[in-house]
């Protein structure tokens, strides 16, 4: 399998080179060349697989001869193994169209590990290989960042820069970075939101000065491969409610467009999917694109469910890129006409390829609460904050009644504690498997919202020069 950047300039890569690459060398991001397909006779053959071996199937074409299909299962079962419920990845039933597909059931709590966790594995298998080394330098809006500290620490040739939004991750999300003590772990709180800090993340991607020295590399859903890794569980849970002879639809709490784009990706691999409905916060630039084709970002309002907080979503180009023809040079000057203005118009045909499968819905903060509140009311779910803004989306769109609607659900409830207790009055508890994360001392430097102090801090630190 061949990936192409959506900018068109960078060179072509195969699945091992775009996973060390993260973004591509013209700013744009990688994607494959053509998406595979599966029959309806092959999805229904994979009704009942263990997770870890239907991972390994969906994921076979898009990793080509990158890995043996041996190499490929062994990982999965590694990664997945990980998680602290046989299913992985468990569907709940709330009424009788609602459902939810619990994704956290990983070591960090959070939709994150699902992907990371074979991330890391992915880094180590094919560092290994090439006898070298990585940098990774990735942005976190709280939980991508405990994910992929726990999936690399400790791990030979490869060192990690985490930058996290000061004073706007919740305290188990700090904590969870900051109390992990390994050598090649560096956390830097920056000042300003985690759109500044996602920005400097790119641009040093392209600093030739960084990437002479360096082997930068990506833990961010810029990162092909994590998406790979969330096609999983829409099959997952279709085969599970009748798929692929009944359709579904996905409710999905989104920040970086990057879950929900592994939703379109399973559809486009055949996989019958009604509705892709995008759930936002008030920072709800992707639902002023989806449904105005205004794609204008705002500054950013801190709320509840803080991995949303985002105002500029990476991934939204790969499917832009994907429904308005694949048109790497025009792709090039709408982006840089974005960067420019913060602002620009979908064109008819991204509007109209993005209309046959998503729809949209922005909740505020008393629908968030209401949600919160209604899980638990009508069916004895403590869910968490950015749930129950995908839970309150589901609610309120029209769909078929004989169709499933799942939400996913993307982080267990006690990382945000005090958010779930103020909705519903419950303090939902840490799994006994965190242990004593809120008596471990922590570790981190403070740094400027300024790119050139964040460059000097890594060139100074990064053990790994290529
Ligand atoms: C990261 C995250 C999201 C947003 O996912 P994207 O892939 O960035 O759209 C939603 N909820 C939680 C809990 C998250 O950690």
């Amino acid at each position: 399998m061949e990936y192409i950047s959506t900018r068109g300039s960078a060179a072509a890569l195969d699945f091992e080179g775009a996973t060390l690459a993260g973004l591509a060398s013209d700013g744009g991001l990688y994607l494959p060349s053509q998406w595979p397909r599966f029959s309806h006779e092959e999805i229904a053959d994979m009704a009942g697989l263990p997770y870890a071996q239907l991972a390994a199937q969906i994921m076979q074409p898009f990793v080509g001869d990158s890995l043996t299909k041996d190499e490929l299962l062994a990982l999965c079962e590694q990664a997945y193994g990980r998680f602290s419920h046989n299913a992985v990845v468990p569907l709940v039933q709330l009424d009788e169209q609602q459902w939810l597909l619990e994704l956290f059931h990983g070591p960090t709590l959070a939709f994150k590990d699902v992907a990371l966790q074979l991330l890391g594995l992915l880094f180590e298998t094919f560092l290994t290989r090439r006898k070298s080394n990585l940098t990774i330098v990735g942005a976190t809006s709280g939980d991508t960042g405990s994910a992929a500290i726990d999936a690399v620490a400790g791990r030979e040739g490869i060192d990690i820069f985490m930058l996290h939004p000061k004073g706007r991750v919740s305290d188990v999300q700090r904590r969870q970075m900051t109390t992990v003590r390994a050598p090649n772990i560096h956390n830097i709180a920056i000042e300003g939101s985690f759109d500044d800090a996602q920005a400097m993340v790119k641009r040093m991607f392209n600093d030739d000065h960084m990437t002479s020295r360096f082997n930068i590399g990506a833990v961010n859903s810029i990162n092909w491969a994590r998406l790979m890794a969330q096609v999983v569980y829409y099959f997952a849970a279709a085969l599970q409610l009748g798929g692929p002879d009944r359709k579904v639809a996905f409710s999905v709490p989104t920040g970086n467009f990057g879950d929900v784009f592994a939703g379109y990706v399973a559809a486009q691999m055949g996989l019958p999917i009604e509705q892709l409905l995008v759930a936002t916060n008030v920072n709800d630039i992707l639902h002023r694109a989806l449904s105005q084709g205004d794609y204008s970002a705002g500054s950013v309002t801190p709320t509840a469910a803080p991995s949303m907080d985002i105002q500029v979503s990476s991934n939204f180009e790969r499917l832009l890129f994907d429904c308005g023809g694949r048109d790497g040079p025009a792709m090039a000057a709408q982006m840089a006409a974005f960067e420019q203005d913060k602002a620009m118009r979908l064109t008819n045909a991204q509007r109209e390829g993005a209309s046959s499968l998503f729809t949209s819905a922005r909740a505020e903060p008393d629908d968030m609460n209401e949600a919160l509140r209604w899980a638990h009311d009508h069916a004895g779910q403590i869910i968490d904050p950015h749930t129950a803004i995908g839970l309150h989306a589901a609610r309120n769109v029209k769909v078929e009644t004989g169709i499933p609607m799942v939400t996913l659900a993307t982080a267990h409830p006690a990382k945000f504690s005090d958010a779930v207790e103020r909705a519903t009055g419950l303090r939902p508890q840490l799994p006994a498997r965190i242990g004593d994360l809120m008596a471990r001392e922590e570790a981190f430097s403070e740094l400027p919202g300024d790119y050139d102090a964040v460059r000097s801090f890594i060139e100074e630190r990064a053990s790994s020069a290529a």
